[in-house]
């Protein structure tokens, strides 16, 4: 199928109405010619304003361990093959993140994501974690918390909720079939499982991927079919940022057009779901930062794990000039 083919209002509509696409549709979506954007990122703001008006969350993350993860995924900087220079240190105390959850509030994050650079959390890390997240809950009643912790068992992910998280971070990455060449140490359905035990325990899912790491168009489509299926109900979309040290160091750049279309297509088969532009926002977009709020809810500031990023200010800016609004922060 043709982009061409496509008529985007009724597949919009289609769509709202609850309906499927059509894989050869998804890929159409992804093939879209470049002059033909600004039409399916009408089509796309249709479906995005349904469900969340013109309104954009803030997210902030803060990472709780820094560069020690005995797993080897290909594009990240902690991981056991990175020679990335980067800060190196085991989870921080309770107090230290409390106090991340501070800035996040000061910040204007509504969601602040703890994440730790592990293959999954030891019964030492759950009884840390449970108690950061009792006392951020108990000071920020409004903060959505998130964790981000490897694999984890439905047991570890009960105690979490018990505790006061409200999701788990546990990206898919990419389609089952491209998995194996970007990590050795486990596997897509690895992941999968442990997607299963969050739901299982009664918690939201967040859960996207990377684009940009030598994966197909298939794989693109298989993954946000995935997203899909397991219902995530937070969907970040991440564009990679190829970090010097990182065994995908010198991929090829993906261009502002191709990050706009892959997050037209999360949305058009998430539309209820909160899908946040992640990692290589900054990036990847450049000057058409501004166009991806037709597609995604929801947006981190103040940097990554270990890259730097926009800071609140200059995002509320960039949110509003681009006509949408932010939400408001979670109360102190
Ligand atoms: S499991 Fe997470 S922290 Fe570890 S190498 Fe993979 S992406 Fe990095």
């Amino acid at each position: 199928m043709d982009f061409k083919d496509l008529d985007l209002n009724e597949l919009a509509d289609r769509v709202l109405a609850g309906g499927e696409l059509e894989r050869a549709e998804a890929l159409a979506i992804l093939n879209c010619p470049d002059h033909r954007l600004p039409e399916l990122l009408a089509a796309t703001l249709k479906v995005r304003e349904a469900a969340f008006g013109r309104r954009v969350k803030i997210c902030i993350l803060r990472n709780a361990q820094s560069g020690i993860c005995p797993e080897d995924c290909g594009y990240c900087s902690q991981s056991r093959v990175s020679r990335a220079d980067i800060p190196v240190y085991k989870m921080q105390s309770v107090a230290e993140l409390h106090e991340g959850a501070r800035r996040a509030v000061a910040s204007g994050a509504r969601r602040y994501c703890m994440v730790g650079s592990m293959r999954g959390p030891t019964e030492r890390d759950i009884a840390h974690l449970e108690e950061a997240c009792r006392r951020i809950r108990a000071d920020y009643p409004e903060l959505e918390i998130c964790l981000s912790m490897g694999l984890m068992e439905r047991d570890q992910a009960e105690r979490l909720k018990a505790a006061g998280a409200g999701w788990i971070n546990h990206n898919l990455n990419t389609s089952r079939r491209f998995y194996p060449e970007i990590c050795s140490t486990h596997t897509w359905d690895d992941r999968l499982r442990t997607i299963e035990n969050v739901r299982a325990a009664g918690l939201s899912v967040c859960s996207g991927g990377i684009i940009g790491m030598g994966e197909t168009d298939e794989d693109v489509v298989d993954l946000a079919f995935a997203t899909r299926r397991i219902a995530a109900d937070s969907v970040p979309v991440n564009f990679l940022h190829p970090i010097p040290g990182t065994p995908l160091e010198h991929a090829p750049r993906l261009t502002p057009e191709r990050c706009l279309k892959a997050a037209c297509l999360f949305r058009l088969l998430n539309p209820r779901s909160e899908v946040r532009a992640a990692g290589g926002r900054e990036l990847n977009l450049g000057a058409r930062q501004g166009e991806i709020f037709n597609a995604v809810n929801s947006i981190f500031v103040n940097g990554y794990l270990t890259t730097g990023g926009w800071a609140y200010a200059e995002t509320r800016e960039l949110i509003e000039r681009a006509g949408f609004e932010v939400e408001p922060p979670a109360a102190a």
